[in-house]
């Protein structure tokens, strides 16, 4: 075995890690292991993991079940191509995210990462207009604020400030941005007449209407009041366009209910999910759309969906989706949403520029940037692990952490806000 300090002389010399330079390398910890709620790190010990992997490990790590169903299709077959082929897992992870998304949401292409989901929702928005004989639509409308992703068409709507709209300015296709959603109920009527307006305004160019329903995740941590979900629809059916909502990071029970658009009720044309999909085993993202969106994309001139990735329904992946679909299902994740919700209530005891918390999602907002590194190392003194990133110190822990969990992250965020 390799020592870790002769591990980590190498990462820090030859391997990229996300958001990050090669020639002046931020600190990167070595983790040994993982089990339930908590991860193994080198050199400090057993942490709780207030990130989930970036919000995907919502069952915790080395789930009996999920490493049972990972096991059980690696004695079947790792991988096997999509084009001309078909297999269980596929149709086993299909079937359960047909029954749990909205009515009406039947055709599913299965897509490798979360990035790939939403550029394959905006394929299939653009041919939907071009089989509807629209093909003059090619913008999407979006909100300021967002996130979607780090691939070229994701960034471009991106919260255009914080998204590096500057960096790709030339090189990035000009979306329409409305103003981010308002937090409470009684601003919307206010934001829904200026984004009526814009929406009015740009309607010829536009195909589709994208947006992360009720919150808004990386691109600040920001939950907004549910009747905006009912404007976007409106917005989308008075001037034709697709309405694509992205739950890769609400998708699941994150936000107190199964998918973020149930908290209106309001059905997209599109539906992105990814992250926690897997149980954050693997990569693997689906694009969920109605019948009637694949039946207009069909009649563009291609006549078919016009992507295919590689690793297109790995069946590693749909296997141990399906087993983390049937855990949620089976379980009790919306009383543990609510336990955890409860427990980060603590957080409205820190003395900081907003804390905001919805379903099991925390958010502590200072009004400066976070020293990360300090803020890091807090936490870890606290025995949790947490990411900051710019203002931001949040949480969006797996749903099997105990109170006792919770309430260490808690302590982890005040230690970590105290000294950021
Ligand atoms: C993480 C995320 C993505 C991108 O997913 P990747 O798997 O990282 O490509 C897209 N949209 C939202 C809302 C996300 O949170």
């Amino acid at each position: 075995m390799t020592a870790p300090a002769d591990l980590l002389a190498f990462d820090r010399e030859h391997l990229w890690h996300p958001y990050t330079s090669m020639t002046d390398p931020v600190p990167t910890r070595l983790v040994t292991g993982a089990s339930g709620s908590r991860i193994v790190l080198d050199g400090v010990g057993e942490v709780v993991d207030g990130m989930a992997s970036w919000w995907s490990a919502i069952h915790g790590y080395r789930h009996p079940v999920l490493d049972e169903a990972v096991r059980r299709q690696l004695d079947r077959m790792a991988h096997v191509m999509f084009g001309g082929l078909t297999h269980e897992p596929a149709v086993e992870v299909a079937r359960r995210l047909i029954d749990l998304t909205p009515a009406g949401l039947d055709r599913v292409f299965l897509a490798d990462s979360g990035s790939v989901s939403v550029e394959v929702a905006m394929k299939m928005a653009l041919q939907f207009q071009r089989g509807t004989g629209r093909p003059e639509r090619t913008r999407f409308l979006t909100v300021r604020g967002g996130y979607h992703g780090d691939t070229f068409d994701c960034m471009s709507v991106c919260d255009p400030d914080g998204g590096m709209h500057t960096m790709w300015s030339g090189v990035l296709p000009q979306q329409v941005f409305g103003e981010r959603p308002p937090r409470f109920a009684d601003d919307v009527d206010t934001w829904a007449a200026g984004f009526r307006e814009l929406a009015a305004e740009h309607a010829d160019g536009l195909a589709g209407l994208i947006v992360e329903p009720l919150l808004q995740g990386a691109g600040g941590m920001h939950p907004y009041a549910a009747d905006c979900l009912r404007v976007f629809r409106e917005v989308a059916d008075d001037h034709g366009l697709v309405l694509i909502f992205d739950e890769i990071a609400t998708g699941f029970g994150r936000t107190g209910t199964l998918f973020a658009s149930e908290a209106a009720e309001v059905r997209p044309d599109v539906l992105c999910v990814g992250k926690a999909l897997t149980g954050g085993y693997l990569s693997m993202a689906a694009v969920l759309c109605t019948a009637e969106i694949a039946r207009g994309l069909s009649v563009s001139d291609s006549g078919v969906l016009m992507h295919g990735p590689t690793f297109m329904g790995n069946p590693l992946a749909c296997a141990v989706a399906a087993a983390s679909l049937d855990l949620l299902t089976d379980g009790n994740w919306a009383a543990d949403v609510q336990r955890i919700n409860a427990g980060l209530q603590a957080l409205h005891r820190i003395d900081a520029e907003d804390v905001r918390v919805l379903g099991a999602v925390g958010v502590v907002q200072l009004d400066h940037p976070v020293d990360t590194e300090k803020a890091t190392a807090a936490a870890l003194a606290h025995g949790v692990w947490l990411r900051p990133f710019r203002d931001l110190i949040y949480t969006m822990p797996p749903y099997v952490c105990t109170d006792e969990d919770i309430a260490a992250i808690c302590a982890g965020i005040a230690a970590a806000a105290e000294v950021a």
